[in-house]
């Protein structure tokens, strides 16, 4: 995320090192590379200029109380400053009403219908609620199938009206629907467009009149850089949304968006999207946000990730599993696929302090599980429980059904041996022996 923008700005700091303090020189050298990367990033350029205008003031002013070097001070100041233009403090969701009531807006392809999905799987399984999902694009058939299989993938209900041509009275219809079925949340997806056009703004508006949502959530592909930024006012101008929601930040967005977008409409981006699955969904720290620009990683979001995909149940199973030395493949499987769950394997990387940076140019494949998969899929169950069966024949056998190598499921079966061991090591007698000595 961001890595470009991220490099530039630490060449930036650069120039500061080896310098003893700040001085009215070495601070605009600095700072013309700061604001050449954010112009770079697709940042315009007024907000660029304020922004290297407030670093500057602060830069000078706090010269002389701080004990930091000239680069610390300087990152400290630009991350500071940075969390205060994407909007200081995280803003939450308004979930009031009965039922709340979220109307989704903008262009087609921002990934509206995708992130409607998101939302309703994100307030079912993180808030406890119950939410309805609603078809309102009645110009494209597809779009209807479309919010029909997310809702089906995350098992939530979907509401549409197969033939009625006005989306004003279907979405008056779903929140009636809702109410009689027990919903508490209705997310409302509406019809986009390639670009903003008037009818689509009459039609939105026309919506938002008649429905008066708790929440108008604007959504926008991060990967368009100005041109978000641009859409997001337009919309603004009609809707008065409340929160921008910025989507694709795990592709190659610059990152124009997500710095300027704040300030531009003065809403706040409540929620961004970091893939194609239905958890990928994260809410927007700026203060977070910023340390991952810098470079400094996200050790707190990459924890959340974590706790999230943890069930507590899975793992007591599992422990007994390793107990009875019945761990086997296909426990392996589970935990890759929790693993996977927490977001694509650059992404969770980049989360991790220094690590983006100094594994900038290792390809760290998206599917970085494939090949180990492949080959425990291509095991029949015995095997999977029994890796010890495993002879030459098997294993040619797999290595073929798996497109991959003898080597490879060798390779695979020694790691899978060296971990079981260890775990039972952890389990048994050394554990054990260790937690005596810690007073366990
Ligand atoms: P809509 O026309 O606004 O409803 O857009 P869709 O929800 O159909 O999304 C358009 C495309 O973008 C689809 O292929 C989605 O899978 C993809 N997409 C949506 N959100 C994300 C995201 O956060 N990251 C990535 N990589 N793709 C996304």
């Amino acid at each position: 995320m961001f890595d470009n923008l991220s490099d530039k700005l630490d060449k930036a700091f650069h120039i500061l090192k080896g310098h003893g303090k700040i001085t009215d020189v070495n601070v605009a050298d600095t700072l013309k590379e700061v604001r050449r990367a954010l112009l770079d990033a697709d940042v315009n350029f007024k907000i660029a200029k304020d922004f290297t205008t407030r670093v500057r003031d602060k830069a000078i002013g706090e010269n002389v109380l701080t004990t930091l070097q000239p680069g610390q001070l300087m990152v400290k100041i630009v991350k500071d400053e940075l969390t205060e233009l994407m909007g200081g403090d995280a803003a939450g969701i308004n979930l009031s009403g009965t039922p709340t009531v979220i109307l989704m807006s903008g262009l087609q392809g921002s990934g509206k219908t995708t992130f409607s999905g998101k939302l309703a799987n994100y307030l079912k399984t993180k808030k406890n609620k119950k939410p309805l999902l609603v078809a309102c694009d009645i110009y494209r058939p597809a779009a209807i199938n479309q919010l029909h299989v997310v809702g089906g993938q995350i098992g939530v209900e979907v509401y549409s009206e197969e033939g009625n041509r006005n989306p004003v009275e279907i979405a008056q219809n779903a929140i009636k629907h809702a109410k009689a079925n027990g919903f508490n949340v209705v997310i409302v997806d509406t019809a986009g467009r390639l670009a903003v056009d008037e009818e689509m703004m009459n039609e939105i508006a026309n919506v938002h009149k008649a429905i008066e949502p708790q929440e108008t959530l604007f959504v926008v592909d991060a990967m368009t850089g100005q041109d978000a930024v641009n859409t997001a006012k337009a919309f603004n101008d009609r809707l008065d949304f409340d929160g921008v929601i910025l989507t694709k930040l795990d592709g190659d967005t610059r990152g124009g968006a997500a710095i300027t977008i704040k300030s531009v409409v003065n809403k706040p981006i409540k929620f961004v999207g970091t893939g194609e699955k239905m958890e990928a969904i994260d809410v927007f720290y700026p203060a977070r946000m910023a340390e991952r620009i810098l470079g400094m990683g996200d050790v707190v979001s990459l924890v959340e990730r974590a706790q999230e995909q943890y069930d507590e149940e899975e793992a007591r199973k599992l422990q007994k599993k390793i107990a009875k030395n019945e761990f086997g493949f296909d426990d392996f499987l589970s935990q890759i696929q929790q693993v996977k769950k927490m977001g694509n394997m650059k992404d969770l990387v980049g989360m991790i302090p220094g690590a983006g940076k100094a594994l900038k140019d290792v390809e760290i494949e998206d599917d970085a599980f494939k090949h180990i998969e492949a080959i425990i899929h291509s095991m029949t169950p015995a095997e999977r429980s029994k890796p010890a069966v495993l002879d030459a024949k098997r294993k040619t056998r797999i290595a073929k059904g798996s497109g991959t190598s003898i080597q490879q499921v060798n390779q695979l079966l020694k790691q899978f041996d060296q971990m079981s061991k260890m775990m039972k090591m952890m389990q048994g007698g050394a554990g054990k022996n260790l937690m005596r000595m810690m007073g366990g």
